[in-house]
């Protein structure tokens, strides 16, 4: 697991009530003070989600499984920084869809968070607000290999990386070093790589098939084939 090599357990001495062990703390008389060690592994994944598709979901599966993650946050952007000019689906249509295929994992939930905040949705907004509701846990951001590569250009990147370690989906031949090295120094080190299926899916293509009257089964979970119907989503240009 990928939380051997991001925390490695140290031994120092805590003054003279006990030892710090990772972020377990012994008590003087070495009793595990269990009140302070119970934290949680939550991940970030943001996107535009628009709609979500299985290489999102088994990106979150493999980044789970990789890093021993308890929970996963699917958070649709409700502006994306980048895409300010693209028409996006009504954010409603995107988190429904989202929620529609992560219901039956347990691990995984959407969250309607940079939906509610409105605007133009900052990742470091959304980490700031994780920070303040679990101060103990552990977070952690979720990306593919391709954000990662403009990932330096984010706003306030650094202070992401400060709160978060990067899981970052790699593809076989995905040349990583590479893309390490348009990072600054003090984000290189919060990157863990988590080997990845290589599913050759987007949200674009899926939309651009609707467009084009073909299927997209097998590319989307069937709820959420059956929400696009339903709602008539992605029709237009
Ligand atoms: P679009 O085609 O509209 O650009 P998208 O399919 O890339 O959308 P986003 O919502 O923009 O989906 O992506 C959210 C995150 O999921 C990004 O970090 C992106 O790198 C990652 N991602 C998207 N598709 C895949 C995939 N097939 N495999 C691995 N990661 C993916």
């Amino acid at each position: 697991m990928l939380g051997h090599e991001a925390f490695p357990i140290k031994f120092s001495s805590d003054d003279n009530h006990g030892l710090t062990v990772g972020k377990y703390t012994l008590d003087a008389g070495g009793v595990l003070n269990l009140a302070k060690c119970i934290f949680v592994r939550i991940a970030l994944f943001g996107g535009t989600f628009d709609p979500v598709h299985y290489g999102h979901l088994r990106l979150a599966e493999e980044a789970r499984e990789a890093a021993g993650l308890e929970r996963v946050l699917f958070v649709p952007a409700h502006m994306s920084p980048f895409r300010q000019q693209e028409p996006l689906s009504e954010s409603r249509h995107r988190l429904l869809m989202t929620r529609l295929a992560v219901a039956d994992n347990p691990a995984f939930e959407a969250s309607d968070i940079e939906i509610q905040r409105g605007g133009v949705s900052y990742t470091v907004d959304t980490v700031t607000t994780l920070r303040a509701l679990y101060p103990d846990d552990e977070l952690f951001l979720i990306l593919g290999a391709d954000a990662l590569q403009g990932f330096s250009n984010w706003y306030r990147a650094a202070a992401i990386a400060h709160e978060c370690i990067l899981l970052v989906g790699v593809r076989p031949h995905y040349d990583l070093q590479a893309a390490m090295g348009h990072l600054p120094d003090e984000i290189r080190p919060r990157v863990q790589p988590v080997p990845m299926t290589p599913l050759d899916i987007s949200a674009s293509d899926i939309r651009q098939r609707i467009r084009a009257g073909r299927s997209i089964r097998y590319l989307t979970p069937p709820h959420v084939i059956e929400y696009i119907q339903q709602h008539r989503l992605y029709l237009e240009p």
